[in-house]
Order: structure tokens, then sequence, then C-alpha cells
């Protein structure tokens, strides 16, 4: 039996409601897959700034870092709207990437066939995509110096090195052997010095892959390509700021936020999460689509903790609960023959794969 450490930071909002299911599920999968998961709660966000005055206690890290993986639900909320910014909750969530050093951030964008409805593009485009964003989370203009403002003039600088683009390339590299074995490599070179460095560094690492197929993009086409036809792409990998961009246009392919999980893992211990924030607006009312989290879930078992039999039931039975036309209210409009609870999803989810 393969033993595993889970910190489960549920957050604010709907966090703890979808956390909850995805621990539901994890548990049905455990039982099935001779797993063992033993979870420790850590508190982050607004609930942990309500407690201990810190939106981040050193706790939380503590337990993350002695942990092989993080579940995380979500934070932030208006009642902490207007702390100083360093105690405000979405400070803690950054300061906590950092810390725990995750420089790729992973999107999946797959659309469900029985879902096929809920996207704003035609069903022709878009049946059938499965995308993997690849983005490199902590370095690139978001972090590049020198950065600053006057009056008359605002300025911030996009750096790469080297050893940054090496290190996002890799994990792309290895994440397309799992997958159709196509990277698609996303930046400006055409005008952008450091986006010639990326493009002949990412050309450099792809000789180590000889079984992936590299391509490069214009990241002005790469948007509009996403659009006009989207099942051209297997692997995105981009920067910090195209893939910010990218990965937000590609996800909203596939229709409604409570479907889309994430990854963001470094040498350290990865952190699993959904795309979506806390909803304040439906906390609470067991409403909220758990799907994002227990997909999260499944990235976990995948990226972290090598289970992939584990990964793929889970992955089977959101596709089942999901054919037999259950769905949360978010989707009730879309070819639904039972609006669930969060709960109630929760547990089919589970069911199917404990059957
Ligand atoms: P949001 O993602 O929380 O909500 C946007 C809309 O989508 C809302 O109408 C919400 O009800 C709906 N929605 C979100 N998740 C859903 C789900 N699982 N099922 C059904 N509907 C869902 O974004 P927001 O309203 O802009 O932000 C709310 C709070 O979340 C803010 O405090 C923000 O800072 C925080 N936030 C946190 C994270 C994070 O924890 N990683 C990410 C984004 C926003």
């Amino acid at each position: 039996m393969n033993k595993y450490k889970i910190a489960l930071i549920k957050g604010d909002g709907i966090g703890p409601e979808i956390v909850d299911e995805a621990v539901k599920v994890l548990d049905a999968v455990a039982s099935c897959c001779d797993l063992h998961f033993d979870y420790e709660e850590a508190l982050m966000g607004g609930c942990a700034y309500d407690i201990t005055g810190d939106p981040l206690p050193q706790e939380t890290i503590t337990t993350s870092l002695n942990s092989d993986a993080v579940l995380f639900g979500a934070i932030g909320g208006e009642k902490w709207d207007n702390l100083p910014r360093e105690k405000r909750p979405e400070s803690g969530l950054l300061r906590f990437r950092k810390e725990l050093g995750v420089y790729a951030n992973l999107r999946p964008a797959v659309v469900y066939d029985e879902l096929i409805n809920a996207s704003s593009l035609k069903p022709e485009i878009i049946k059938g995509v499965d995308i993997m964003v690849v983005r490199e989370l902590i370095g690139g203009i978001y972090f590049g110096e020198p950065k600053g403002r006057t009056e008359d003039k605002g300025w911030n600088t996009m750096v790469y090195t080297r050893s940054e683009i090496v290190r996002i390339a890799h994990h792309a590299f290895k994440i397309a052997q799992k997958r159709d074995k196509r990277v698609c490599s996303i930046d400006k070179a055409n005008v952008l010095d450091v986006s010639q460095l990326w493009r002949d560094v990412v050309t450099e690492v792809s000789a180590e892959y000889p079984d992936v197929e590299l391509s490069h993009m214009y990241v002005d086409n790469a948007a509009m390509q996403l659009v006009l036809n989207p099942k051209q792409f297997d692997v995105m990998l981009t920067g910090n700021i195209f893939g910010d961009i990218l990965s937000d246009e590609a996800s909203m392919l596939c229709g409604s936020i409570g479907l889309l999980p994430s990854a963001s893992i470094g040498d350290k211990i990865g952190v699993y999460e959904p795309i979506h924030g806390s909803a304040p607006d439906i906390a609470g009312q067991g409403i909220a689509n758990p799907i994002a989290t227990i997909s999260s879930a499944s990235m976990m078992l995948r990226y972290a903790l090598g289970e992939n039999e584990a990964a793929d039931k889970i992955d089977n039975a959101i596709k089942k609960a999901l054919s037999k036309g259950y769905r949360t209210q978010d989707l009730a409009q879309f070819d639904a023959k039972e609006v669930c609870s969060t709960s109630e999803i929760g547990s089919i989810i589970a069911n199917y794969i404990a059957r």
C-alpha cells in the first residue's frame, strides 16, 4: 500500500465545501487502488488572518513542506478587502507560491463532450480539445527589475535567464511525453530579445526529447489560433505574462469556471487547486461545483504522486457523472437530467469510482 501525506488548505468562501468533496473522492480512490492518504489541515487566507492575524501562518508553510502535496481550495472575500495589502488573503497566497518555489503552472483545458454546448464556440471547433498550458510562474515581466512609476511614466522589465527557461522547458517536454508528444512554444521572438533567448533555449532543450515535436508560434497568432482551431495544440509552453493571458483564454473554451483544475509545481512541493476563486456570492449554499477541485486532486495523483491509475479513475468518474446528466447549478441549463448539490455530485463521482 502506498501512503501519502496531503496538506489540505481549504481557505475561504466555497473552499471548505469543494475541498471536502475532493477528499471524499480521494478516499474512494484510495480504497479501490490500495492507497492511503493522511490529511493535515492548514490555514490560509481570511480564515487564517481571523485566527492568527496572518493570512499565511508559518505553520502552514511547515505543514505543506512536510507533505507530499498540497490540495488547495480558494481564499479571499470582501470581508478582508480593506486590510493592509500584506494582511490580505491574496498576499498570503503569493507568498505561499514563492516560499514553495512553484515555477511551473499547469492548466489543462479539456472540453467534455457532454458539455459541448456550454462553450461559447461552435461544437465542431471545440469537440475533442485537450490542451495543457505550461506557464512559467515566478519569472518574466511580473518580477523583472527595474520596475517603477512616476507621475508620467511606468515601466517593467521582461527578463528571463537561461536557467529559468531550461527548467520550464524540461517540464513541458516531460509532460508532452505523457500526452500527444507535441510542444508549441509561444513567444514574441520577432520583436523581443528576451523571446529570442526563449526560442533558442527551448530549441536546445528539445534536442533531449527527440520523441517530442517542437513548434514555435508568436503570441498574437497563438491568441487567434486558440479560438480558430484549438485542436491543433497539445502542450503550449509560455512565459509568465503570455501564459497568464492564454491560459485564461484556453480555459474559457470549456464552459464553466467550476470545471477547471490547475497545478503549480516546483522542485519541492506542488500545489493543486481549482482556477476559480472563493466565490463568496454562493458560499455556504451547497451549490458550488466541486469538479475543478476533484480534477485538481486527480492532477495531484498524476503529477505529484505518480498514481496514474487512480487519476484515470477520477477522470473517468467525472466524465461518467457528466454523461449521465448530473449537473451542479452553474451547468443546469446544459443538458441536465438532474441538478445536484455540491455534496451530491461529489458522492456520485465517489460512487462511480467505488464500482
Ligand atoms: P470567483 O472565481 O470566486 O467567482 C467568479 C464567479 O464564478 C462567481 O459568480 C462565482 O459564483 C462563480 N464560481 C466560481 N467558482 C465556482 C464554482 N466552483 N462553482 C460555481 N460557480 C463558481 O472570482 P471573484 O468573484 O472575482 O473573486 C472572489 C474572491 O476570490 C476574491 O476575494 C478573489 O481575490 C478571490 N480569488 C482567489 C483565488 C484563489 O484562491 N486562487 C483566485 C481568484 C480569486
